[in-house]
């Protein structure tokens, strides 16, 4: 008899969960699991502002998607994902095409840019280990290229982050403790050094607890971060960024790095396949599978899941997508052996750390407020969580974090 055919659409937190649960839950002989992927390793989505600012190697962030999945019971095949024919029950890859009975999406998310001008030509993006890469790279460029000029360029030394949410925030962190270290490698004065963070809102942080919050600001501040609130990023620029407070005249910052860090999308995958779409987000239904196609699951950051506690989405996280990959491997599980009642997602909320560069951060964990390096500890936790939930005590000693204090 055929055997059913499962194709999973990205190797980050949801695809790669819903692969592993699945391979533990079906025999080899229930069905075919083939897992598609861009590159043929998973990235910490989560440690990329680290491997941004430098003060993580982007190795020690990836790691080999066969090393993590049980290669008897699941194809892997490297390819970008085109489209989706769900009318046909294809996908379209670059290299080729592949028929599925069901399906996973969980393609991630991409920068929003909400269309603002010249920021996909010269901002950067903190979205994959590529971006990380050439991120890094270029603010190692400006220190090395400053250090030899005759007539000193100082805009060269500046950078601006937009957008101090969780991303900017983290990313702002890491960046105060690598400047000090590239000031020392390229013989730069570090007065010359210039970090801005430019918000929308009128707060850092929006919606998060305000003491919390003040923490942050104060720690980043007396590392040097400026921030500018209430103050919107309208344009990018070859030289840096047109910006407007309120009804204000808009006026111009030069620098040399523009960082891009306000907001997530879903895939645009999800929108050339014809998937209705908020931001590229499909609302799932209650089982996670996307209205009107009882063969398509969508999780993570390209599925919109509402908390009806408060009548709005929940934020795109890892640890929700992580949460959804484990259900969806039980739905589908279920599917297979024709179980037609299927389970529905309940989010559990475990909490939330925002790391403030190596040994610091803020959270809330189990309603309890956590700062500085207790924060910090937890935060590890968390990274080393993730890690064991998807490949056991073994990827948590090859790419765990042990540097607690
Ligand atoms: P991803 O983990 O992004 O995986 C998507 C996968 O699909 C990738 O492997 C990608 O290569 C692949 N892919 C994409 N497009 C294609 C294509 N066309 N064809 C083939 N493959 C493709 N969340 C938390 O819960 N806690 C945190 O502490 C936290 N920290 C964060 C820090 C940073 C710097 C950032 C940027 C995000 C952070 N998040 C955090 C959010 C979290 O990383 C995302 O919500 C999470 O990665 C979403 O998981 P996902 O499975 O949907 O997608
Ligand atoms: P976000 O949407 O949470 O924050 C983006 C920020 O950019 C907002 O504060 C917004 O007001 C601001 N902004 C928007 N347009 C702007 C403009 N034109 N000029 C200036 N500022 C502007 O996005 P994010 O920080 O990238 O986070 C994405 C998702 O990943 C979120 O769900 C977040 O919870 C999650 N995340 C979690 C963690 C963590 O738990 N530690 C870390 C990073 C990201």
């Amino acid at each position: 008899m055929r055997k059913p055919k499962i194709v999973i659409l990205g190797a980050g937190y949801g695809g790669l969960m819903t692969t592993v649960r699945l391979q533990k839950h079906l025999g080899v002989n229930e069905a075919d699991i083939v897992l598609v992927n861009k590159h043929d390793y998973h990235y910490e989505t989560t440690w990329l502002h680290e491997a941004s600012a430098g003060t993580l190697h982007h190795d020690k962030v990836r790691y080999d998607i066969r090393d993590v999945i049980d290669r008897s019971k699941v194809d892997f095949v490297q390819a970008n994902v085109e489209q989706i024919d769900k009318e046909n029950k294809k996908i379209i890859l670059d290299n080729g095409e592949l028929d599925y009975d069901y399906l996973v999406i969980a393609l991630g998310g991409e920068p929003e840019t909400f269309g603002i001008k010249g920021l996909k030509e010269y901002a950067f993006g903190i979205v994959n280990v590529n971006s990380s890469r050439l991120l890094r790279e270029h603010i190692e460029y400006q220190f090395a290229t400053y250090s030899t000029e005759e007539e000193k360029n100082d805009n060269r030394l500046t950078i601006v982050v937009g957008g101090a949410g969780f991303t900017g925030v983290e990313f702002l962190g890491e960046l105060t403790n690598r400047i000090p270290e590239l000031c020392h490698e390229y013989d730069v004065d570090s007065h010359k050094v210039k970090i801005i963070c430019v918000e929308a809102a009128p707060t850092v942080l929006p919606g998060f607890d305000q003491e919390l919050v003040d923490y942050a600001v104060s720690q980043l501040e007396r590392k040097g971060v400026e921030f500018r609130i209430g103050t919107a990023i309208k344009e990018c620029t070859p030289d840096g960024i047109i910006v407007a407070k309120g009804e204000e005249e808009p006026y111009e910052i030069k620098a040399g790095t523009v960082v891009w860090a306000a907001g997530v999308r879903g895939n645009s995958v999800i929108e050339k396949s014809g998937f209705e779409a908020m931001r590229g987000r499909v609302k799932v239904q209650p089982d996670l599978r996307a209205p009107g196609y009882e063969d398509v699951f969508i999780i993570g950051d390209s599925s919109l899941v509402i908390n009806e506690e408060i009548n709005r989405p929940y934020p795109p996280t890892a640890q929700i997508a992580m949460q959804q990959g484990e259900l969806t491997a039980r739905n589908l599980a279920a599917l297979i052996r024709n179980k037609q009642d299927l389970e529905e997602f309940k989010f559990d909320n475990k909490g939330t750390v925002c790391s403030l560069g190596e040994h610091d951060a803020i959270g809330v964990v189990f309603g309890k407020k956590l700062t500085g390096t207790s924060a910090s500890f937890m935060k590890k936790v968390v990274d080393n969580r993730s890690l064991f939930m998807i490949g056991g005590a073994g990827l948590v000693l090859k790419k765990g974090k042990f540097n607690v204090f």
